[in-house]
């Protein structure tokens, strides 16, 4: 049976959008669980023409039966097998950055495929490529396009990935921003696409005397600029050129306000951009690929800043090479991105260019990236199954993909209650915007911490902090993590401070607090001092650090120090869990909750099955005797009872049969026990 979207907006209230006067458009409220996502035919067959070699998809650019397929792929012989397949979402070719002269030859036939998609229920998002101007053709239509192209350090126009035919664009051009619109109105009032999905939203610096000037004039709105920068005017500054490292600790306060100048503007404009396809069709989903969100230097390197950019978006898309297994000892995985999305409040589609194809492992691939999905809130994804074939469709991948997806949506269909139940979370990670945007260190620690609670099976989750925003910690946060934070405002620390002297439990590690959000470092370390003598508080100036092979495309981090004993036994110092997870490392879990039950799925990184003997420990004042089953429903292993076991004084266990990808494991609690009320998100300061 195929899901069904639902997409409802909530117009309860309009909210302002912090530091514009702007009314917010309502988001779009989107369901993950309703989601399978595939990809339409994105690309036009001039942009694999004109690359000529292998490009999107795999495929020859210059393969002389492109055209063949794209007319296939038109008709609805593709979308009919997408329904059959379980697939409702997908973002189609419209708009390349060719120039809308010589695109729109090709827009009937888009259209024909947006009513395809419409009659077997699958919504299509019109793709707009954000980062090109192919001037080959776009000159023939706009004769002054070089005002609009991004320019480099030393003047040069800058490419798409060194491609000499795209030049990028400048994002502080008007005028290619009012060509963004007239593409989003078209596709929404002409093409009734149900959306926008914006493709490559990252901009690197651009140094044309246009970005010149309107630096200097943001520059010149501090009022004491020898106080902040040292000197006594802004007007002859320089915008810095690209620093090496590229990260590190970034102290320089020009290079800071550089930074901070191209975030706000390319957070602007994809807010106009978003307004706009709201005024175009209120119901209209906005999205757009915005690169692996937990990449080291979003903001220095490509002028993103996710805590920003969530009021802009209906759904992240965040492109990484995140594709979830084993690597070198690192667990690659995307569960990061996906709990840094929930934190924001943004749905995610996250991609990870897997091709599981249709080897023997093929099967464990496959399967994989999909429940993560599933289990820790992304939007589902099946890639490639209708990529260009000569064949027109793999018969192969079809064949082996359809009764795996069957599979899949009848898991999500019948495991609805617990995949849709709360997150239950009582350790947070605090995730400070600004020791973010400027501290390597800073973004080294979290990762670190992040990756001892995965592997420790901590259940937790991220709380996103900004200096320019209250502080909010949840109320059903027990113990929240500071590490290594360095850059925090005094009214972060303040309520840091307070949330311990009230007796909530907090661990802080590194420099947290030692520096003000612009890196300046203070007298005192207000944290500290604050905390002194505070019984529920630990402080300790080393930070917990796991080597870290790469925080670029893929984020691998290796097995951390001594398994992260230091930062368990804080916790444990601190905290009483109510269950504990006794599970090898390369398994991770994510436990959810309502007031009845609570929901522990384990999704196995590893090739090979999991053993039996994956332990669940419960209190037994919080539990009593629980009621227990286990299954592991893509195996076709229903859900049966498992008897839980005095241990210790006070706790009781259960022992897990061998899985191979994913396990839920169902726990009610005893009669004579009440579970603690399951948080309704209300804050404690
Ligand atoms: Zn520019």
């Amino acid at each position: 049976m195929i899901r069904r979207i639902l997409i409802t907006l909530s117009f309860i209230c309009a909210t302002f959008v912090l530091g514009t006067n702007e009314p917010a458009a309502p988001k779009a409220a989107i369901d993950p669980l309703e989601c399978c996502w595939t990809f339409g035919n994105h690309e036009p067959v001039s942009m694999y023409h004109r690359a000529g070699k292998r490009v999107t998809g795999g495929i020859e650019g210059s393969a002389l039966w492109l055209e063949d397929w794209h007319g296939w792929f038109d008709s609805e012989a593709s979308t009919k097998l997408m329904q059959e397949l379980g697939l409702n979402m997908l973002h189609s070719r419209f708009y390349k950055g060719m120039g809308w002269q010589f695109e729109s030859r090709d827009f009937p036939n888009v259209k024909r495929f947006v009513e395809n998609c419409h009659k077997h229920n699958i919504r299509a998002l019109a793709y707009v490529q954000f980062s090109t101007l192919y001037y080959e053709t776009m000159l023939a239509e706009i004769p002054d396009l070089a005002d609009w192209a991004s320019v480099d350090e030393n003047g040069n126009k800058r490419t798409y990935h060194g491609a000499y035919y795209r030049w990028l664009p400048c994002y502080n051009s008007p005028a290619f921003e009012a060509y963004l619109k007239k593409m989003i109105s078209i596709a929404l009032n002409e093409g009734s696409f149900d959306g926008i999905m914006f493709d490559n939203c990252d901009a690197p610096a651009c140094y044309c005397p246009r970005c010149v000037t309107l630096f200097r004039e943001y520059l010149a709105r501090e009022q004491n600029p020898e106080h902040k920068f040292g000197i006594p005017t802004v007007a002859h500054v320089q915008p810095p050129p690209p620093q090496r490292p590229e990260y590190g600790e970034i102290k320089d306060p020009i290079y800071q306000q550089w930074i901070l100048f191209r975030c706000e503007r390319v957070t602007s404009l994809y807010r106009r951009l978003y307004q706009h396809t709201k005024s175009c069709k209120p119901t209209a989903i906005f999205s757009g690929n915005i690169q692996n969100i937990r990449r080291a230097n979003m903001a220095g390197r490509d002028s993103l800043n996710m805590a920003d950019l969530a009021d802009c978006f209906d759904i992240f898309v965040s492109q990484s090479g995140n594709a979830p297994g084993i690597t070198g000892g690192c667990i690659i995985n995307r569960v990061r991105e996906l709990k840094l999305a929930r934190a924001l409040g943004t749905p995610i589609l996250a991609l990870c260019d897997e091709d599981a194809g249709v080897t023997a492992e093929a099967e464990a691939k496959y399967i994989l990236p999909l429940m993560e999905d599933t289990v820790f809130g992304g939007i589902p994804t099946d890639r490639t199954v209708i990529k260009p074939d000569r064949k027109m469709v793999s018969p192969e991948l079809v064949a082996f993909r359809r009764p795996l997806l069957r599979r899949f949506n009848e898991t999500v269909r019948a495991g609805r209650e617990g995949l849709a139940a709360t997150g239950y979370a009582p350790v947070q990670l605090l995730y400070s915007n600004e020791s973010m945007l400027f501290s390597e260190q800073a973004h080294h620690a979290v990762l670190s911490a992040e990756e001892i609670l995965l592997r420790n099976h901590v259940p937790f989750a991220l709380l996103p902090a900004s200096a320019a925003k209250p502080l909010a910690i949840p109320a059903d946060c027990e113990v929240l993590l500071v590490c290594d934070q360095r850059c925090l405002s005094e009214a972060e620390v303040d309520t840091l401070v307070q949330f311990a002297r009230r007796g909530g439990k907090l661990i802080v590690t590194g420099e947290s607090g030692a520096y003000d959000p612009l890196y300046r470092q203070r007298r005192d370390n207000p944290l500290v001092k604050g905390l002194e003598n505070c019984s529920s508080a630990i402080c300790r100036s080393t930070a917990d650090l796991a080597p870290i092979k790469s925080a670029a495309w893929t984020i691998k981090v290796a097995a951390p120090e001594n398994g992260g004993k230091r930062l368990m036994a804080d916790l444990a110092k601190t905290w009483s869990p109510i269950l504990r997870i006794q599970a090898p490392a390369i398994v991770f879990a994510e436990v959810k909750r309502n007031d009845k039950k609570f929901y522990v799925h384990l999704v196995n990184y590893a090739g090979e099955p999991v053993a039996r003997g994956i332990r669940i420990e419960f209190s037994e004042k919080d539990f009593g005797t629980p009621e227990c089953t286990f299954a592991a429903p893509m195996e076709n292993k229903p859900a049966t009872s498992i008897i839980a076991k005095g241990i210790d004084t006070g706790w009781r266990e259960i022992e897990l049969p061998a899985f191979t990808e994913y396990a839920v494991v169902n726990i009610e609690a005893g009669h004579k026990v009440k579970l603690p009320a399951a948080s309704r998100g209300t804050s404690r300061q």
